[in-house]
Formats: structure tokens, sequence, C-alpha cells
């Protein structure tokens, strides 16, 4: 089983809510969110698939997220209305109108949205698919992920507990044999960079703590719910008994005089 940062957040989140979502494969709700992320997303890497870098003009990167998101198969369930479309479109073209200012647009990326699997030697199995990684000019690596959502106040704190990218770090160290001189967020709302110089002591420590929740998570058989903030904006609200019973004070329906 190969096992993602993805599967190993929502596992630590709620077991339950993995179970629906990676074992009983309930697909996730619709939502407006999702669709913008995967529209950026999309653009970015059709953008830095351009060979000529003079052609990457922003109309192009604009044009390139309404060509995503016209195709997203799931936009026509996700907005109330076409007013809301609209809203969440704009939001998505201010991101990239921020990122087409401030980042190097001329970038040459060595791979784009790749995946990267490798095994390790008590069986696991991690996977991940990396937005983006560039080579500096003496060969060494700088791996970018994309984020759409807001960006954490107070950077440091939010790498104390972050693992996504020394995952990231873990899986492309395994398959390119390279240096690797930096791992980054991109938050593209705000446009500011998270990131890490990734000693080998630190990608060492991220294994060994990634490979334990994967570990926990290969052996899971009860999955029991973790009833919580997160039950708020959990996709499986309305089928979990758990969050029913033991969160009723939030699910509980209410007469209301309307
Ligand atoms: S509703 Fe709450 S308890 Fe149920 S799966 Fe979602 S997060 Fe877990």
């Amino acid at each position: 089983m190969w096992v993602s940062y993805s599967q190993l957040k929502l596992f630590e989140q709620c077991p339950k809510a993995y179970k629906f979502r990676y074992i009983e494969k309930a697909p996730p709700k619709i939502k407006p969110v999702l669709v913008m992320a995967n529209s950026v997303h999309a653009a970015l890497k059709d953008f830095f698939l351009i060979p000529d870098v003079s052609a990457r003009t922003k109309p192009a990167l604009e044009s390139l997220l309404r060509k995503a998101w016209g195709s997203n198969p799931d936009r026509k369930k996700a907005f109330a209305t076409v007013q809301e479309e609209k809203e969440w479109g704009m939001k998505a073209l201010a991101m990239l109108a921020n990122f087409y200012q401030k980042q190097d647009i001329k970038a040459k990326p060595l791979a784009v949205e790749e995946l990267y699997r490798a095994q390790f030697d008590s069986g696991i199995m991690l996977c991940g698919k990396v937005d983006r990684i560039d080579a500096s000019a003496d060969g060494a690596l700088k791996i970018i992920d994309y984020k759409t959502g807001k960006a954490p106040r107070d950077g440091d704190t939010f790498l104390v507990h972050d693992y996504q990218l020394g995952m990231y770090g873990i899986l492309v160290r395994k398959s390119m044999f390279a240096k690797i001189e930096k791992i980054m967020y991109i938050f593209l709302e705000d446009n500011i960079e998270i990131s890490v110089t990734p000693s080998i002591e630190y990608l060492d420590r991220v294994l060994v703590k990634v490979l334990d929740m994967a570990k926990t998570v290969t052996k899971e058989k009860v999955y029991p719910p973790n009833p919580g903030s997160f039950c708020r904006i959990c996709d499986y609200t309305a089928q979990c008994p758990g969050a029913l019973k033991t969160s009723g004070q939030i699910f509980e329906p209410v007469e209301v005089p309307f």
C-alpha cells in the first residue's frame, strides 16, 4: 500500500475519516475551494511547461487558469450561483497575478507535478506528487509546493510540526541523488515563502516520524472516530455516526422560525 502525505494527515486528524476516504473510497465533498486549488495548480503546471519563456505572459497564465477551470468536471456542482463561481475565479486570478509579479516566471523546472515513490526497509512504501523541482547552476535542487490556503502566522512554529516538506525531500533524494538546497511552500494568496534548508539529520528525523506514522496507518483495523473541531470541515459528517453521537450539539438539527 502506497502511503501519501494526504493519507497520513487525514489519519492524524481522524482515523474514521481516513477509512471513509481511503478504505471505503467514499468521494470527498465537491467544494469551491477544491475547484480553485486544482485549477490554480493545473495552470501553473502548464505554464512552466511552456518551453519558450517569452511566451510565459500574464495573459497566457490567466488563459491556462480559465482552461483548467472550464474543464474541471466538478465545476457545475461546486458553485451555487454564477456570482459565487465568479468570486472564486477572481480569487484564483489574484493569486496568479501575485505569483506572476513576484516569482521567477522564467524558471526551467526539472519536473512539474511528478509522482515520486520509494520503498523502505520496513516494507513501507511512501509516495507524493511534487508540484515543481528547479535546479540551480550547480545542480542543487529546489523543491516547491504551492499552497492556495492562508499562510500561517508564524512560519517557524509551523515548520516545527510540518512533515510534508521533509517527506518530499526524502522521496526526491531517493530518486534523484542530488543535493537538495531548499524545500519550500509558496503560499499563493499572500505570496509568502516558507522553506527549509534540509540537512541529512532533518530528513532522517522526518523519515523516522513518517515511517512510524505510516506503520500505524497500515496496521490500523478499527479506525475510531475522532470527533472534534475537524468534524466541521470533514467531508463525511453526513454518514458518520461518531460525529452525530458525540458532536450532537454541532450537527443535531434544531428548529428555526423560517
Ligand atoms: S465527522 Fe468527525 S468523527 Fe466523523 S469522520 Fe469526520 S472528523 Fe471523524
